[in-house]
């Protein structure tokens, strides 16, 4: 989502909120400007707007912003003229002498365009964006850990090319790896030292933003440990952007050196989940579309696809490609289930289902309470909402073999104990409520 995309994306669900009127009055002439560390800054057509919306709009606009971000921002309204007056000085603060996509070892296939957002990555995604946006200044050091194949070299590397196409900020992206061996560089004998050196820190030091990628594997190099510390004390000091990534929280890397854990924690922190079915089945169509060898696949191969892979986006890709791969060698001009689940064998996790059963159970309930799925998902606590949502969590526990993570996460990122209070409550009403009871047993028939 670019912030076009957020704005509007704010517009249209803001609308369903209030009433035409004060839609019409208020919010339908404003466009988003920017994001700026926790502060999304609007463009209205008057001083009026600036006011009213401020005073009397003020929680409404924050409650939606969070809806659709799941971040809490302050706001500024501004005017246009303001907006260009700001602008003048932000383009003048900027002298660095050259950038280019090779020199920072971005690959330009990873943009923000192309990463699908949901529920599991909106977080890191709208940090990546804001950071891009203003970098040094949003949050320092960002730092997006989670699990292999999740998407955060793709975010990183996003942000990178945002900033060498938007500004002439100098970017170095490397992994930590990489790291390590040029700082093993300088040490190296029979070298002139002092090349070296000079080399090292002018790569390092003489930068803008510095992306750094799975630090996981500088916990065993110690003296590089030393040095990246330096670097990132150097860099911080001048306000130059620091962006890091890691299989896991700043917490765990135990064998990291307590001075930098704690660094790394002092900008802000990102996590990125293992994608729900409907992230999975959007990332499949994302991908497809832009596939070289692509061909047209049936809704239920692709659904077949997003429920067997369930905790990695590279492998959703390899298994695409290795669809493709095989209907290309064996010349089958349709890719249908069958063709599908034996160019697939022993690449999918062998559950082989065709329906994900928490996906089924939560259209049956919502179906049953006439509401929709995107609802019970959401964060909206209504009792309407709330209730079904309860149900449906009860019986994603009982009725299928997932774990209370998996259910939070398809249930749009709810966390365990959400679950076990949900099955708690209703296991408890069943009991005192005969009613309930019968309306369970009806939903457990129509799950059959
Ligand atoms: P990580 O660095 O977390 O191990 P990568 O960034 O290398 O993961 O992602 C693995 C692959 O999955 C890449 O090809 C990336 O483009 C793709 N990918 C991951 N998440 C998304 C997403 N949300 N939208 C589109 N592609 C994604
Ligand atoms: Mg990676």
């Amino acid at each position: 989502m670019n912030e076009k995309q957020l704005w509007d994306k704010f517009l249209e669900t803001i609308k369903e909120k209030i009433t035409p009127i004060s839609y019409e009055t208020w919010f339908k002439d404003t466009y988003l400007n920017k994001i700026e560390e926790n502060k999304i800054i609007a463009v209205v057509p008057m001083q009026l707007h600036k006011k009213n919306l401020s005073e009397n709009y003020k929680d409404v606009i924050a409650e939606t912003i969070n809806e659709i971000t799941g971040t809490n921002f302050e706001f500024e309204f501004l005017l246009e003229d303001e907006v260009n007056k700001n602008n003048k000085i932000f383009i003048e603060e900027q002298g660095v002498p050259f950038n280019n996509p090779e020199q920072a070892n971005l690959n330009s296939n990873y943009t923000f365009d192309n990463f699908v957002v949901g529920t599991s990555n909106r977080f890191a995604f709208t940090a990546a964006l804001a950071v891009a946006e203003n970098p040094g200044k949003a949050y320092n050091p960002l730092f997006i850990y989670g699990s292999s194949g999740l998407g955060k070299t793709h975010l990183m590397q996003a942000i990178g090319n945002y900033i060498v196409k938007e500004s002439n900020k100098k970017v170095l992206y490397v992994t930590s790896d990489k790291f390590i061996s040029d700082f093993i560089g300088i040490n190296r004998k029979n070298n002139n030292n002092y090349d070296n050196i000079d080399y090292f820190k002018n790569k390092y030091r003489n930068i803008d933003v510095l992306i750094i990628d799975d630090i996981q594997f500088l916990a065993n190099a110690t003296q590089s440990q030393q040095e990246f510390f330096h670097t990132f004390n150097e860099l911080h000091q001048e306000g130059k952007q620091i962006i890091i990534s890691s299989d896991r929280s700043p917490e765990d890397l135990k064998l990291l050196e307590e001075r930098l854990r704690t660094r790394f924690s002092w900008g802000l922190t990102v996590n990125i989940y293992p994608p729900d079915y409907d992230l999975r089945m959007q990332i499949l169509k994302k991908k497809l579309s832009v596939h070289e060898l692509a061909k047209p696949i049936e809704e239920d191969v692709l659904e077949y696809i997003a429920n067997n892979c369930t905790s990695d986006v590279r492998k959703l890709e390899g298994a695409l490609n290795r669809l493709f791969a095989y209907t290309t060698m064996f010349n089958k001009e349709k890719i249908n289930l069958e063709v599908a689940t034996e160019a697939l064998k022993g690449h999918l996790n062998s559950y082989g289902y065709i329906k994900n059963d928490i996906q089924k159970i939560q259209s049956v309930v919502a179906d049953y309470y006439k509401i929709n799925v995107e609802d019970m998902k959401s964060k909206k606590r209504t009792n309407n909402i709330a209730f079904p949502r309860q149900i449906a969590m009860y019986l994603s526990r009982i009725l299928t073999d997932e774990s209370l993570t998996r259910i939070g996460l398809e249930f749009g990122g709810k966390d365990h104990t959400t679950i076990i209070h949900a099955f708690d409550k209703i296991d408890k009403e069943i009991k005192n409520d005969s009613n309930l009871e019968q309306v369970i047993n009806n939903i457990k028939n129509k799950l059959k």
